[in-house]
């Protein structure tokens, strides 16, 4: 099986009706960027930058990041790289910082991503400096990370803005036509996905955070991680409901969080209209197969069908025969 597997991963990701489905990395640090090739990701989806910040526990200049950036840039030849900004608190606390970081109550529910980004606006400008100047080197996209609305959006665009006319005076290259995306992984932002996406130019959405704020289930909590339940009918219609809004724009979504990454959900995703999956390299190979032992049309039929059913663990049962059918 591991030979099939592999034999296919070096094939182009298409279903037998000829639909093609990006398929992507997600990394966290340079140094995987081997691993991206390697297991044939046309690109990456997503670069979680904040481990740039972690490691050593340490904030990397403008420069730093620049090369980092620049290094991803370059060695995905002209395939894309979708750079997050930073996304330190909840579960990737930055320990030591106590000048930034101070103890919460609810740290999930606290002083994360894009909240710090914009009380922090001169750390938050490295980082989209950075992101700008290494779009000079390959295709580069930018994202930001738990957008609540449609204000967060409009203020981290205007600091970019801001970084753009800064980097022109300085007549520093960068691609003037990045691409500037939001994730989706808060409720509010799933809601108002209509007004995000005249403000964006494509969605990633986050099902590890997006999930865990629907359902109110810390992600990392064992003692409740029998109720995290992907195929829960509000998870559906809600990763349903911001496809339909995005793709009434003309914008592309893709999905980010681990349920891209199981061959069971990368199914259901993609019926629900789903254009782009990315995922930890390792298991792009699998999800792969799938893609190219399904038809779309049958993998709209499950989600429509998915989409009328009432009990998570039914429509969990179902995807995993569809999956089960074909590899
Ligand atoms: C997600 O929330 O699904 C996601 C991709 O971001 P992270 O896991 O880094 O929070
Ligand atoms: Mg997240």
């Amino acid at each position: 099986i591991e030979q099939r597997l592999h034999e296919a991963n070096r094939q182009p990701s298409i279903t037998l009706d000829g639909v093609a489905v990006p398929i992507r990395a997600n990394i966290e640090k340079v140094d995987e960027l081997q691993l991206v090739k390697d297991n044939c990701a046309e690109g990456v989806g997503l670069f979680r930058s904040e481990f740039l910040y972690l490691h050593n526990n340490h904030i990397p200049s403008e420069q730093e990041q620049y090369m980092a950036y620049k290094a991803a840039a370059e060695s995905m030849g002209g395939d894309s790289v979708t750079i997050r900004t930073l996304d330190l608190g909840g579960d990737k606390p930055m320990a030591g910082n106590p000048d930034l970081f101070s103890v919460e109550a609810n740290p999930f529910l606290g002083f994360r991503a894009i909240r710090f980004c914009l009380e922090h606006v001169d750390l938050f400008k490295d980082q989209l400096r950075a992101i700008l100047r290494a779009s000079a080197h390959g295709k580069v996209l930018l994202m930001y990370p738990m957008i609540s609305g449609a204000g967060e959006l409009e203020r981290a665009n205007a600091i970019l803005d801001e970084c753009r006319a800064e980097l022109r005076r300085n007549g520093m290259p960068f691609d003037e036509d990045m691409q500037v995306g939001t994730m989706i992984e808060i409720p509010s932002a799933a809601a108002t996905a209509d007004i995000l996406a005249r403000k964006s130019d494509f969605f990633s959405i986050g099902t590890n955070d997006l999930i865990q704020y629907t359902l109110a289930i810390d992600r990392g909590n064992d003692r409740i991680a029998h109720l995290y339940e992907p195929t829960h009918p509000a998870i559906l219609r809600v990763i349903h409901n911001v496809v339909a809004e995005a793709h009434k724009q003309k914008r592309k979504v893709s999905v980010c969080g681990e349920m891209a990454s199981d061959p069971v959900y990368a199914a259901l995703l993609l019926g629900l209209g789903v254009d782009e999956l990315s995922m930890t390299p390792p298991l792009i190979a699998s999800v792969k197969y799938l893609v190219r032992a399904m038809k779309m049309s049958d993998a709209r039929a499950l989600a429509g069908k998915a989409l009328k059913m009432e009990s998570p663990v039914e429509i969990y049962a179902m995807c995993e025969q569809f999956a089960n059918e074909r590899m």
